[in-house]
């Protein structure tokens, strides 16, 4: 049966039937915590225990670290031929996109996403990932430079060794592939420590690289919390880099444990406050509208570039916000995960909820008029019904800060001037959009926007070759795209004397 046939009481039925495992992968191996703790794992759709997760300290980082040291010292991974290492990573994509059941299910059940969006952007995005990194393995090439003749130099680019990924619960699959993929590939070994709200769906991950061909201890997941099981990973002396997707706050500390230990690479991706510019002459606003809806409630607003600031030029302010609003109210229903029709899923926890619901108050408490929304519907689960608030300043802390949740916050701005000035007063500088059919204004707006993702008449569009990451406190490093690949590689030089 095609998964995009199965209805809500199928998909009950494959998740009260899934078996999954709930200990560490290291060295091609299960295995339980060396001190033995567990951490329990909620589902937020319904607030009850989905499972135990074992929870890793600094014993079991070092374990997991030691092996994948142990294949750096052997080579078995970066010296393989790389037509054979292009064969296996494209085997594992190929073996994500074959348990896209296994995988929707293991992050819908963790965090509650809508299962639909499981199977039509996460699986196939992973999988694409691993395509795309396994093709461009051979395609990296040293180079020889312009040296007087008494000299032949050349340069080499050399994995890095062992490194650790840390990675965030919003797109748990997605987010583990955009570092995985390319630290591989480029012929390192990893250490995943997965986010604790989610810590299932890297697990199957590593088990599946094994089964296509992995050697055993090249790709190890550790699961525990962050101040434990992520700080001992950061912090270890033989980890080469830290790639990290996270909050701002955390990255900052990454940076820390890097300066406390060995100076590590760090590449960091972290929150946003993503404006989306629409100007006057946009060419439809239907579509605009459409954009900034889905651009801010997709995924539950649990999306590091999310629309979350609507810069809207004054002409159309008034047209704009009555069609954000006819449609926006009911575009996104909060419902069961499991049901292939649901759109919107429960926030990742009930602390997470009360969070976006602060930043709610806060909103109206410093005068923003809320539209619609920023309730909490009466059903169990960490549902907050989508909000658009109007009105807003962008001084106020909901256009300051990261929410996490389905709230827009909606600017009015005279023209592209004033728009770029409050688009760029900002901390954030991820991503950013500008709609308008004149090209001019157009090309001076990308030039003009301090951000490392722009979009023209669109949002969220892309593919592989698009490096993804931030300006300012966005981060550092890109993902996807050969930059992020080249990321996981160091130079050597070698000078050589000719008599
Ligand atoms: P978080 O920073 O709290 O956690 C992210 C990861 O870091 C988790 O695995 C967590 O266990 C670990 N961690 C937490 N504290 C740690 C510590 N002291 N030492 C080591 N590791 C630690 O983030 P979150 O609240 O779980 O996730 C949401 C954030 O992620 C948002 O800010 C969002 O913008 C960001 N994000 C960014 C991108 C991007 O590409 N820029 C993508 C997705 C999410
Ligand atoms: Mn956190």
């Amino acid at each position: 049966m095609k998964l995009a046939s199965l209805g809500t009481a199928d998909w009950h039925a494959r998740a009260a039937a899934l078996r999954f495992e709930t200990r560490h992968f290291i060295d091609g191996r299960y295995v339980d915590s060396i001190g033995g703790g567990r951490f329990t794992v909620v589902n937020p759709a319904t607030g009850q225990p989905l499972c135990e997760v074992s929870a890793g300290g600094a014993a079991d980082i070092d374990s997991a670290v030691a092996s994948a040291r142990r294949t750096v010292a052997s080579r078995v991974w970066s010296r393989m031929a790389p037509r054979d290492r292009m064969a296996i990573l494209a085997e594992f994509g190929r073996r994500i996109e074959a348990n896209a059941e296994r995988f929707a299910l293991l992050d819908t059940l963790c965090m509650g996403k809508p299962i639909t969006d499981m199977l039509t952007i996460d699986v196939p995005s992973a999988a694409r990932n691993f395509a795309y990194f396994a093709e461009a393995i051979d395609k990296i090439e040293g180079v020889v430079t312009a040296t007087a003749s008494d000299a032949f130099h050349y340069i080499l680019r050399e994995p890095l060794g062992v490194v650790g990924c840390v990675v965030p619960w919003n797109y748990p699959l997605l987010m583990a592939a955009w570092k995985v993929a390319p630290a591989l590939a480029a012929g390192n070994s990893v250490v995943l420590k997965p986010a604790e709200q989610s810590p299932l769906s890297g697990l199957l991950m590593a088990e599946l690289f094994v089964e296509a061909g992995g050697p055993p201890g090249v790709f190890n997941v550790v699961n525990g919390l962050g101040e434990s099981a992520g700080a001992s990973l950061a912090l270890h002396l033989d980890v080469a880099k830290i790639a990290f997707t996270g909050s701002t706050e955390i990255g900052k500390q990454m940076l820390i444990y890097a300066g406390q230990s060995n100076m590590k690479r760090v590449s960091l991706e972290c929150g946003g406050k993503t404006p989306q510019i629409f100007l006057a002459d946009l060419p439809d606003l239907d579509t605009a509208v459409t954009y900034a809806i889905n651009g801010i409630y997709g995924n539950m607003g649990e999306v590091c570039n999310a629309g979350s600031r609507l810069l809207i030029d004054r002409p159309i302010a008034r047209e704009f916000l009555a069609r954000f609003i006819e449609k926006g109210r009911s575009a996104y229903r909060p419902g069961d995960p499991l049901d292939p029709k649901t759109n919107l899923g429960p926030l990742v926890t009930a602390g997470h909820r009360a969070r976006v619901m602060g930043y709610i108050q806060r909103g109206k408490a410093e005068g923003a008029r809320l539209e619609f929304g920023g309730t909490e519907p009466d059903r169990p689960g960490a549902y907050v019904e989508p909000a658009l608030f109007s009105g807003v300043d962008n001084r106020m802390t909901i256009a300051q800060e990261e929410i996490f949740g389905p709230v827009a916050a909606a600017v009015e701005v005279d023209g592209i001037g004033e728009a770029l000035k409050v688009a760029n007063d900002s901390k954030f500088g991820l991503a950013a959009s500008v709609w308008t059919r004149d090209l001019n204004v157009a090309l001076k707006t990308v030039r003009d926007l301090e951000a490392g993702v722009i979009w023209v008449n669109c949002f969220d569009h892309g593919d592989m070759t698009q490096p993804f990451g931030g300006y300012k406190q966005s981060g550092q490093g890109r993902d996807k795209c050969l930059e992020s690949l080249l990321s996981y590689t160091q130079t050597k030089s070698a000078w050589i004397h000719l008599g």
